[in-house]
């Protein structure tokens, strides 16, 4: 039997773009023995450096977008 599952695309975190999504920002997790990558965020190919910067401000508060 063929199944058929949906597929759900990766779309672009930047605001109100819906573009398909180029870049995948991941992140690691936990002590060194027991590291985990875990997969943040989504960004199309124009907005990698906008994406960048609101992962940063959600996973590291704001300090380090202030120095643009
Ligand atoms: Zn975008």
């Amino acid at each position: 039997m063929i199944n058929v599952v949906k597929l759900y695309p990766y779309i672009c975190k930047h605001s109100s773009c819906l573009s398909l999504a180029m870049y995948e920002f991941t992140n690691t997790k936990g002590s060194d023995e027991y590291k985990k990558t875990i997969t943040i965020g989504y960004s199309c190919e124009d907005h990698v450096e906008e994406v960048n910067k609101l992962l940063k401000e959600i996973y590291y508060g704001n300090k380090e977008s202030n120095d643009i």
